[in-house]
């Protein structure tokens, strides 16, 4: 188990408990989840076990404050983001260190972690002055203009990967909307989130505007998807929860952002630059060790080249090392989910290039490390193929033509990224207009751009992330027809 219930006074413990309405609140329940340091598999922190009554304190907080946010100037609010993400960058060292007590990733990326969160309120913050809205010359005696609004209260609901980012990619242009905030990070890693919401009461958010508060999905999750106060939901997670979510926010009537999970495909032609590719198709599938929506896990390889560049992938993914530039699995059960294909793969007949074990590192023999694994000759059907595994694992699949490429690309359940490797620029963009996912790269993996719009087709989610679209998302608009 990665967590359990106590109600323990173990004070040896990093205690965190909500923040709403401006201050640390305990939860009524009384209870706290242990979580798990997954470098040491010891238990480092306690988190509150949020209630139903939790959440509806922190939803009254936030439609008391709905009105001052909604009534700030949008130079007002865009100076309050700037100040936050300044502050976030004053703080990266603790931040960073309180990300990696609940997931063990590397400093280095930890430390890009926080960096990346503070370029979302950057980035928002100074979207302030964009139009927001359009006249319309519809008749002579007629004005006619539009504007967006917020939904008001937009409840945030976010996973274990990366749970600063993702608190930040949706709070952040919701806030510039002018929505006010209750956020339910995972229980596993709740801390960010939390001096997040600290820190934007420090530089002058007003009390309310941004709420956490801890807890278990099933609890606290699902009382913020049935708030009746609360208008919109973003989640990220994965797809089971994604459609469960999904049937409550029907009933309600209320828009929702899915940002689910990914299988998704590096091309690579036989005219690509192989060396560079190889390089950039080992981050794909071992940044924060596999555990990223956005992950390349299926290599498809033009037969021609097939030998070849697989032999530059595993040496390539021999400079990843568990315990120093890779990092653990960040839950138990995750650690064992990712074993647990090892014997899939093995029954569904597939080779082993690389890995396909748990490595042990010294010093943290209890830490929940795997090898960079890579199987070879996969047919897309088998479940390695098919099924988001969500640890450092790669299927390597060779295909002959740019048509077989596209069909066993798009064979798949998911849609989130996809990425295409050859010097022919004609046959990029093709392959480009062809595959079925939200986000394509040529000749580059990069999925950390925050003025990109991100998001899934089809059970990689619906709605967006980033950019400027994701305010869209986070508002709808009015018109006003005046008769003049
Ligand atoms: P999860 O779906 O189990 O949990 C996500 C969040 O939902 C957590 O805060 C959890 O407590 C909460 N939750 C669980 N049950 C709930 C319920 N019934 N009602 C409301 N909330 C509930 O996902 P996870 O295991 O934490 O994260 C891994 C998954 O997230 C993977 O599938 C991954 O692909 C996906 N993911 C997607 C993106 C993206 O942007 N597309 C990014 C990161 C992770």
């Amino acid at each position: 188990m990665t967590h359990s219930t106590s109600n323990s006074q173990n004070t040896a413990l990093q205690q965190v408990d909500h923040f709403i309405d401006g201050k640390t609140v305990q939860s009524s329940g009384g209870t706290y989840i242990d979580t798990v340091n997954p470098m040491t598999g010891q238990v480092t922190v306690r988190v509150a076990s949020g209630t139903v009554d939790d959440v509806d304190l922190a939803v009254a907080a936030a439609k008391r404050a709905k009105r001052d946010w909604r009534h700030f100037s949008n130079v007002e609010r865009g100076r309050l983001m700037l100040a936050l993400a300044s502050a976030i960058r004053a703080n990266k060292d603790r931040l960073a260190e309180l990300e990696r007590a609940e997931t063990g990733k590397p400093l280095a990326l930890a430390l890009a972690e926080v960096d990346g969160s503070a370029n979302y309120f950057e980035f928002y913050g100074s979207l302030v002055y964009l139009p927001t809205g359009e006249v319309l010359d519809v008749a002579p005696a007629q004005h006619v203009y539009t504007k967006r609004e917020p939904f008001g209260v937009v409840g945030v609901i976010t996973p274990w990967n990366l749970p600063m980012n993702q608190a930040a990619r949706a709070i952040a242009p919701a806030l510039v909307a002018g929505n006010v905030i209750v956020a339910k990070p995972s229980e596993i890693t709740s801390q960010t989130t939390v001096e997040l919401a600290r820190l934007a009461r420090d530089v002058g958010f007003p009390n309310g505007v941004i709420n956490v508060v801890l807890g278990t999905g099933p609890v606290v999750g699902e009382a913020i998807v049935r708030h009746n106060d609360i208008r919109k939901i973003a989640f990220t997670g994965s797809v089971a929860v994604g459609r469960a979510i999904g049937h409550i926010a029907a009933d309600r009537i209320i828009p929702l952002t899915l940002e689910l999970g990914g299988k998704s495909a590096n091309i690579v032609f036989e005219d690509a630059d192989l060396d560079f590719a190889a390089t950039e198709a080992v981050k794909g599938f071992t940044l924060n060790a596999g555990q990223v929506c956005s992950a390349g896990t299926r290599l498809l390889v033009q037969r021609s080249v097939y030998q070849t560049f697989l032999e530059k992938v595993a040496k390539a993914a021999e400079s990843v090392v568990p315990g120093q530039n890779l990092g653990p699995i960040i839950t138990s059960a995750q650690f064992e989910r990712v074993q647990s294909y090892f014997k899939i793969a093995e029954e569904d007949g597939a080779n082993v290039l690389t890995g396909g074990e748990i490595a042990k590192v010294k010093d943290q023999e209890n830490g929940f490390y795997i090898k960079p694994t890579i199987y070879k000759d996969v047919d897309n059907s088998m479940r390695i193929a098919q099924e988001e595994i969500f640890g450092p694992v790669l299927v390597a699949i060779p295909f002959d033509t740019e048509a077989e490429a596209v069909e066993i690309t798009n064979d798949s359940p998911y849609g989130l990224i996809g990425s295409v490797w050859t010097r022919d620029i004609s046959r990029a963009m093709r392959v480009a207009d062809e595959i079925e996912a939200g986000q394509i790269f040529i000749n580059i993996w990069n999925t950390m751009s925050v003025q990109t719009p991100f998001g899934g087709y089809k059970h990689s989610g619906y709605g967006r992330e980033k950019g400027i679209e994701a305010i869209h998302h986070y508002s709808h608009s009015k018109t006003v027809t005046i008769k003049i």
